[in-house]
């Protein structure tokens, strides 16, 4: 049997650890992978564009495990009702194929982009990083503020939207943790003025510059995370310009990330090589550092076996005969007709 963890299911094993434990929990895990990249049959996402949006297929594998996620990405779905992003997923062993975890993947998308992003900060920001600007207060935001609160340290944070109700939803959501100063911005220059750290996380199917050259100060970290399609960038190309890059798995970075507006040449770094203590991050105080986030499919593997192992140990979801097992795996008909 296959288990089933609905968008309830899943808000209930969040719930139980608390947000903050959950995605700590899931910090362990994704390092571990991360740590073993080269272990992984990778490949850049699938991608069925259209006008309004996008939905991709993210495979991953290593000798047990096999996950996949399918995911859209339509900016202009909130208008209709609708989230920018939702996704689902499975989990199955390589061994034979066989489905172990079918998962909602919406909310665990939130959850393992704000750990990724967290994941590249702790190895590319300065150590004393303590004031966060976010612009972007959409369905990403909290998870984003919340992981950068608790597992950074990040004690203060500016937060911009075009949509105020946006930005009145997130600074609601973050008064249950008092411990962080939330100051709600005028603009986005006024947003990330002296901030250690930026995240930009906004939805737009444009060439969109929501950072320019004149808003980046010396030594900051930029966690890219809404440049994340073909036509779809949120960073100025001399912000790139100026800063040492990170990327997920490059091939896939190059078509879809901010870095789509570089030539092939510019040199990128793997995020990886720095997890995994191969490779230098920052190379001095000073130097600006950008994390061009897309979310690649590993960050899926690693949030779907934390889920599954969790979700066992808690008891918690529905097992589904999402494929069939019969005495004969030959008789099939068999099945079918005895049901
Ligand atoms: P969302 O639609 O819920 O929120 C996006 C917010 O951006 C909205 O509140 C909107 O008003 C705001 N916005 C748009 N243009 C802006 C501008 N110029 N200045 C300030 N705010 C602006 O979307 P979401 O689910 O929060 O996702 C945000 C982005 O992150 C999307 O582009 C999505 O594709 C991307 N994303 C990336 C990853 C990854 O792994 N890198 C994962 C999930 C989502």
């Amino acid at each position: 049997m296959t288990l089933f963890l609905d968008v309830d299911a899943l808000s209930k094993l969040v719930k139980a650890q608390g947000c903050e434990t959950f995605m700590g929990g899931l910090l362990e895990y994704m390092q571990q992978d991360f740590s073993r990249w080269e272990e992984f049959d990778k490949s850049a996402r699938t991608a069925a564009h259209s006008e309004v949006g996008v939905i991709e297929l993210m495979p991953v594998a290593d000798q047990q495990n096999y996950g996949f996620k399918f995911v859209n990405g339509h900016p202009s779905n909130p208008k209709h009702g609708l989230s920018t992003v939702m996704a689902f997923g499975a989990l199955a062993d390589v061994a034979t194929g066989y489905p172990r975890l079918l998962c909602e993947m919406t909310i665990s998308t939130g959850l393992r982009t704000a750990v990724t992003s967290v994941m590249a900060a702790k190895a590319l920001t300065r150590p004393d990083s303590k004031v966060m600007g976010l612009i972007g207060c959409g369905a990403q935001s909290e998870f984003q503020s919340i992981a950068f609160h608790k597992l950074l340290g990040i004690t203060e944070l500016r937060i911009f939207d075009i949509d105020s109700a946006a930005m009145d939803k997130l600074a609601n959501h973050l008064l249950a943790y008092p411990e962080l100063k939330v100051v709600a911005a005028n603009s986005a220059k006024e947003c990330v003025q002296g901030a250690d750290i930026v995240t930009t996380v906004t939805a737009d199917k444009a060439y969109a510059t929501i950072l320019t050259p004149d808003m980046v100060e010396a030594g900051m970290h930029i966690n890219g995370v809404g440049g994340d399609c073909p036509g779809k960038t949120e960073l100025h190309i001399d912000v790139l310009r100026a800063g040492k890059i990170f990327v997920e798995h490059e091939p896939q970075t190059r078509v879809e990330g901010d870095i789509q507006q570089l030539p092939a040449e510019h040199k990128v770094n793997p995020l990886w090589e720095v997890i995994a203590g191969k490779a230098q991050g920052r190379d001095s105080a000073e130097q600006i550092t950008i994390f061009d986030s897309v979310g690649f499919a590993l960050e899926d593997l690693s949030v779907l076996r934390y889920t599954y192992d969790l979700a066992t140990e808690l008891n918690i979801g529905e097992q589904i005969e999402i494929v069939p097992r019969m005495a004969n795996p030959k008789d099939l008909f068999g099945l079918m007709m005895s049901r």
